[in-house]
C-alpha cells in the first residue's frame, strides 16, 4: 500500500515522501536533513528522487540526499539542473520498481520556463510543484499568462477525484484573495472556514482535489461573470479576453495583501 507523507521544510515548503513499508520517493527536496529524518523514522530507504522545477527551495537537498544513497534523479529536460540523470517531457512515463508507483508527466511551464508536473493515474496523485497551488497558482517567473494559463487548464482536466500534492500551504492567503474577488462563491466561503479550521489544528491544508479547485480557486475560474465583473470594476481589464483577464488576476495577486 502507497502512501503520501508531507515533509515540511524552510518556512512553508511541503516535500512529498511517497512510500511502502520499507522503500520511498522524494518530490522536491528542497532540503536534505528534514528528508533523512523522515526516512530514519519510517526505516525507509530512498529509492528516487522526483524534481518538478530548478529553484533551489525544490531541489538544494539533492546533492545531500545522494551522497546518503546513490538513486536516480528524474526532472524537466527543459531546465538545467545538477544531477538529474534522467531528462524528462510531457507524455514520457516514470517508474520506481521498489513502490511499483508508475508515474505520467506533464509539462505544465509558467513558474518556470520548463516546470513539470508528475500524475500517478492508478492512485489519482498530482504532484505539480509550484504551478497549480490549493487556492491559487505560482508566480510567472520564465513563462507568459497564456503557457500559465495554458499549464493550469491542463491540470483543471484532470478527473475531479485528483488529489492536489502542491508544494506550498499557501492556502488561507490564497483564500482570502479569492475571496476578495469572487466574494459570492458559497463553496470558497466553506473552504475558508474548513481550511481554517484545520491550521487553527496545526494540520497541512494539502493536498486538496482537482474538483475543490474547479469549484474555488480564481485562476480555474477567472473567465466567470464574477471575478470578470471586479476584475473590470478595479480598472484591471475593459474587456472580457481570457488570457488578459488572466494576466489581470495574477497581476492583482501579486500586489493583494
Ligand atoms: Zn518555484
Amino acid at each position: 500500500m502507497l502512501k503520501v507523507t508531507a515533509v515540511p521544510a524552510f518556512q512553508d515548503n511541503y516535500l512529498w515522501l511517497i512510500h511502502n513499508d520499507t522503500h520511498a520517493a522524494v518530490v522536491d527536496p528542497g532540503d536534505a536533513a528534514p528528508v533523512l529524518a523522515a526516512l530514519a523514522a519510517r526505516s525507509l530507504s530512498l529509492a528516487a528522487i522526483l524534481l518538478t522545477h530548478h529553484h533551489p527551495d525544490h531541489v538544494g537537498g539533492v546533492p545531500a540526499l545522494l551522497r546518503h544513497a546513490a538513486v536516480p534523479v528524474f526532472g524537466p529536460r527543459n531546465e538545467r539542473i545538477d544531477n538529474v540523470g534522467c531528462l524528462l517531457e510531457e507524455g514520457d512515463a516514470v517508474a520506481v520498481p521498489e513502490l511499483g508507483l508508475r508515474l505520467t508527466v506533464l509539462d505544465v511551464p509558467g513558474h518556470t520556463s520548463g516546470h513539470i508536473a508528475y500524475l500517478a493515474p492508478e492512485q489519482d496523485w498530482l504532484f505539480c510543484g509550484d504551478t497549480l497551488f490549493a487556492g491559487g497558482c505560482g508566480r510567472l517567473f520564465e513563462g507568459t499568462p497564456s503557457q500559465m494559463l495554458a499549464s493550469l487548464r491542463k491540470l483543471a482536466a484532470l478527473p475531479e477525484q485528483t488529489r492536489v500534492y502542491c508544494a506550498h500551504e499557501y492556502t488561507l492567503s490564497n483564500l482570502r484573495f479569492a475571496r476578495e474577488v469572487e466574494p459570492g462563491n458559497p463553496a470558497l466561503a466553506q473552504r475558508l472556514i474548513d481550511e481554517q479550521a484545520k491550521r487553527d489544528q496545526g494540520l497541512p491544508t494539502v493536498p486538496s482535489t482537482i474538483g475543490l479547485e474547479r469549484a474555488t480557486n480564481p485562476f480555474l475560474r477567472h473567465t466567470g461573470e464574477e471575478i470578470l465583473r471586479q476584475l473590470r470594476a478595479n480598472g484591471y481589464i475593459d474587456n472580457d479576453e481570457p488570457v488578459a483577464a488572466f494576466a489581470a488576476l495574477r497581476q492583482w495577486k501579486n500586489t493583494y495583501r
